[in-house]
């Protein structure tokens, strides 16, 4: 099937977007939802946030166990404990983090059917929901790490841009 979305990669200036609300969650949406979650399978993500495919809106897909969570506006309401986490993100292809999380949040969002939901989430889908609502606030995972590591991994970044900007980041 062919798609019209594709990942943005670093640093495309969507990635530092805070996104926008979603006021009526109606067809499209449940299409731009179908488009994510075909991306995020195909690059074998766990999570995708809307800014990550150029849309500045606040969706996010998420696979979990049991299914695909697709939320609307989602909003991190609560959180507890403290985990560190080996994070990946499909916006920085070949980078691994270690960031510090919350081990437990809740979540309240609207569904794809603009139903209104509380979830709650411990460990690697705790850390997930994160790393996604921090996407959908403009703040990439890299912003989460210490001065020094940030120094560390410069040359791995310095390449996925120049590979963003010669549009060879690999695209599925
Ligand atoms: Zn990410």
């Amino acid at each position: 099937m062919r798609i019209g979305l594709r990942i943005h990669t670093w640093p495309e200036s969507i990635l530092r977007k805070k996104c926008k609300e979603v006021k009526i969650v109606d067809e499209r949406i449940e299409q731009l939802f179908e488009q994510m979650v075909l991306l995020m399978r195909a690059n074998k993500g766990i999570g995708l946030a809307a800014n990550q495919v150029g849309l500045d809106l606040r969706l996010v897909v998420i696979e979990t166990q049991t299914g695909i969570l697709k939320l609307v506006n989602p909003r991190i309401v609560k959180t507890e404990g403290r985990i560190d986490f080996i994070e990946g993100c499909l916006s920085f292809p070949g980078i691994e983090l270690k960031i510090k999380r919350a081990r437990r949040v809740r979540v309240s969002a609207l569904n794809e059917k603009g139903v209104a939901l509380d979830y709650q989430a411990e460990g690697m889908l705790a850390v997930v929901f994160q790393h996604e609502v921090d996407h959908i606030n403009g703040i990439p995972f890299i912003d989460r790490v210490s001065f020094w590591t940030r120094l560390k991994i410069r040359p791995l970044l310095k390449k996925i841009e120049k590979e963003t900007r010669y549009g060879m980041c690999e695209q599925k």
